[in-house]
């Protein structure tokens, strides 16, 4: 019997979850990720790929009622939200929601809106706006890859400026980010500045030499893709 080639095939499986907005109370049915891979390979700004449907839009959910939106923990019945944050999201959220409609980029800027009028660190509101912009690859929306580039850029700034924002070992890995970051926009100066700092941030040499080498490749002959 001749034996079947294996093909990969779509990987990332998705499942129905019902939430319940803890602002407007409106119930509704939101796509998750129930499984994925990561056989897609990864950018060299940690963008990590999935073979088939990529599964990012999916770890966050945007109620379609007020605009309220966040990964699965924000939509827990005991989630605490400030009065303040209530009324932002019903004076601010659904206008842009009725203009973009939900597609991934729009659902994470909701989260992270939402993350910041909570007082979440400037870390995580980088890490949504980093997803914002991964999604919009995919969307081929490249103006708002930027927009949600620099929204990502300057709040992992921010977050090295706080005494405790960033872990002394990842501060190196962070100072690089920001930099691919501002290169990937087309701010060739501000890249060149930020990759410069590396060495500065480096506490462990040989664990981090990856870094540096990454941050001299990146400098000189620009990649989209690690190896
Ligand atoms: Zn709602």
């Amino acid at each position: 019997m001749v034996p079947t080639p294996r093909l990969p095939t779509t990987m990332t499986t998705l499942q129905l979850i019902d939430l319940t907005c803890p602002v407007c109370n409106a119930q509704f049915r939101s796509q998750a990720v129930l499984a994925t891979n990561a056989f897609g390979g990864k950018r060299t700004d940690f963008h990590e790929r999935a073979a088939g449907m990529q599964p990012l839009p999916y770890f966050v959910h945007m109620c379609g009622t007020c605009g309220y939106a966040g990964v699965d923990k924000d939509f827990d019945k005991d989630v605490e939200l400030y009065a303040e944050t209530r009324e932002r999201v019903w004076f601010t959220l659904p206008a842009s929601l009725a203009r973009e409609g939900p597609c991934g980029s729009i659902k994470y800027e909701h989260a992270a809106l939402v993350a910041s009028w909570q007082g979440c660190e400037p870390r995580y509101l980088g890490d949504l706006y980093l997803r914002a912009a991964w999604c919009c690859v995919d969307e081929k929306d490249h103006e708002a890859e930027r927009y949600y580039r620099r929204h990502a850029a300057w709040q992992f700034a921010e977050s090295l400026e706080q005494f405790d924002g960033v872990e002394r070992s990842e501060r190196a890995v962070i100072t690089y980010l920001i930099g691919e970051l501002w290169r990937r926009i087309g701010d060739e100066d501000l890249a060149s500045s930020w990759f410069d700092r590396v060495p500065l941030e480096i506490v462990e040499p040989t664990v981090q030499e990856w870094v540096l080498d990454v941050t001299r490749q990146q400098r000189q002959t620009p990649r989209e893709w690690f190896g």
